[in-house]
């Protein structure tokens, strides 16, 4: 990992230029068969970047069934575990051998922070791929006791679930799809990936990589295209026997329905609202650094970010002054510059409506402390935001954003646990909650109260251990990462002999 320069970044930007993407399927690489191609944007310039391939509900098929003989026949399903995991590791080596052009890619095509996703993204998610590894083989099912007289005996098997629809989000492309894939592919799946068609550039120099190292043909196949065509077409497909989605909680609701037409297996994580309650006895410094940090972090485009800030009467204001001086230094820049902290939301629809969000919160009353409006350059790039005097009511408060926009609201001695929960539990959402504070006592009640599957207390999470993330309520279900995430790619088998 090294810092990149000005003409390593045009010489991939001149690459990606060069002629139009195509779709990945049983190891070839071929046309939409409609012959149609969209293009993708730079989201820091506003220009395009790529021309990539429109593929429809024919190449999904197409994708689905190469999918399926790989899955029943040939070389994967004859695999070893021992080869399984090493061809994953390979993967994982030939990613880090190029991950400075995978972040100029990425950057380029998200809008995301070069250094982010040299360090943070593409990191994290071969982490996650190795760990993956680790698991082939070890998944393993068991028996039931019975008397020793008895001439039955009950096994469970675990196999895999079969040809996975993998559909990712823009926010983080590259960690999606490597997180999905990993575990699907561990788990001895078979997968089409449809990834985001606002940044599908860093998914289809993976497929290069897939097929460079040697995974069987047909074991991973990518279709891009619209959501609506190529996204439907693969949850509405009759042989796909699993969708794992990450994106909008509308969209995922749609996808719940859809997987009803086969009872298709489903892993949703959809979008967020995450509380973030700062006691008075927390250190503020610290708190005040993450809070501004994650709200910046992927210009406010992740969905576990906090950003309904509840404060401690006492500390309100020296919170939001700490809050918003560390924000006041994250300028806005494109992505691939080196310096840059925060990066352009993905595209001009997305900035509108964060534009709107925070007009619509100071009609309804709530106060502009910082930011509030565009950034200057030609990308789609907004100021970092905080409103305080937001209440419950408004929308700023209730519905996910997508931007930098943190909303503060106050609390008092006189609320007990109970009724700071209710507060955190006011929404459809239940991703995450973060909680400040010196006191185990505060610490714990509130995370035994809040309804989401991810809670962090003072800042705790950074780690790679292998961690189920997922979250309650409309937030999504099931959990992706560790022994769970792999799980959700198998069935369990019963098998009663009598001898
Ligand atoms: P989206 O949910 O529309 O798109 C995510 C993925 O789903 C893309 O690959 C898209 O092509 C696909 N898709 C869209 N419609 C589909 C359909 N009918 N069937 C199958 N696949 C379909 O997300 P978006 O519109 O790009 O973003 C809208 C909002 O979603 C954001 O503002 C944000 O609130 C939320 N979001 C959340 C996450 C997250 O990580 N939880 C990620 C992205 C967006």
């Amino acid at each position: 990992m090294t810092t990149i320069n000005e003409t390593q970044i045009q010489q991939v930007q001149s690459r990606l230029g060069a002629e139009p993407f195509r779709l990945f399927i049983d190891g070839q690489w071929c046309e939409a068969s409609a012959g149609k191609t969209f293009a993708v944007s730079n989201p820091s310039t506003g220009e395009q970047l790529a021309t990539v391939a429109e593929g429809d509900a024919s190449d999904i098929d197409r994708a689905v069934r190469a999918a399926r003989k790989a899955f029943r026949s040939g070389p994967w399903a004859d695999m070893s575990f021992g080869a399984r995991s090493a061809l994953l590791h390979k993967l994982a080596d030939a990613i880090m051998a190029n991950v400075d052009e995978l972040a100029i890619i990425e950057s380029l095509d998200s809008g995301n922070t070069i250094t982010s996703i040299q360090h943070v993204d593409i990191p994290m998610s071969v982490g996650n791929l190795r760990a993956n590894a680790g698991w082939v083989g070890k998944v393993a099912g068991d028996s039931t006791a019975a008397p020793v007289s008895a001439n039955t005996v009950h096994f469970t098997l675990k196999q895999p679930v079969g040809v996975c629809g993998l559909i990712t989000p823009w926010n983080a492309p590259f960690l999606m799809v490597l997180n999905k894939m990993g575990t699907a592919l561990a788990a001895g799946c078979t997968v089409v990936i449809k990834p985001a068609e606002l940044a599908p550039l860093s998914a289809l120099r993976l497929m290069e990589l897939v097929a460079e190292v040697g995974i069987p043909a047909g074991v991973v196949n990518l279709v891009t295209g619209m959501g609506g065509v190529a996204g439907q077409a693969l949850v509405d497909h009759p042989d796909v026997n699993k969708i794992s989605f990450t994106g909008s909680t509308r969209v995922g609701r749609s996808i719940l329905q859809g997987a009803a037409s086969n009872m298709k297996r489903v892993t949703l994580e959809l979008g967020g609202k995450s509380p973030i309650f700062v006691f008075s006895d927390a250190d503020l410094d610290a708190a005040a650094a993450a809070i501004a940090q994650e709200v910046c972090f992927k210009s406010g485009q992740f969905c576990a970010a906090g950003t309904r800030l509840f404060v401690h009467d006492s500390i309100h204001d020296a919170l939001v002054d700490k809050v918003a001086a560390v924000m006041r230094e994250i300028k806005p820049a494109p992505g691939t510059s080196p310096t840059s902290r925060m990066g352009p939301i993905i595209s001009e629809n997305q900035l509108r409506r964060v534009e709107h969000y925070v007009a619509e919160g100071q009609q309804q009353g709530a106060r502009l402390v910082l930011g509030g409006k565009r950034a200057e350059g030609s990308g789609w790039f907004f100021e970092p935001t905080v409103l305080t005097d937001v209440t419950p009511a408004m929308s700023i408060h209730n519905d996910e954003i997508f931007g930098p926009v943190l909303s503060v609201l106050r609390f008092s001695d006189e609320q007990d646990y109970d009724a700071l929960a209710d507060l955190a539990n006011a929404t459809e959402y239940g991703l995450a909650a973060k909680i400040w504070t010196r006191s185990l006592a505060h610490a714990h009640a509130m995370a035994r109260r809040i309804d989401a599957g991810l809670i962090s207390v003072n800042g705790g999470g950074k780690t790679d251990a292998p961690r189920p993330f997922g979250g309650f309520k409309q937030s999504g279900i099931g959990r992706e990462g560790g022994l769970e995430g792999i799980m959700a790619y198998m069935e369990t088998k019963t098998v009663s002999m009598s001898y």
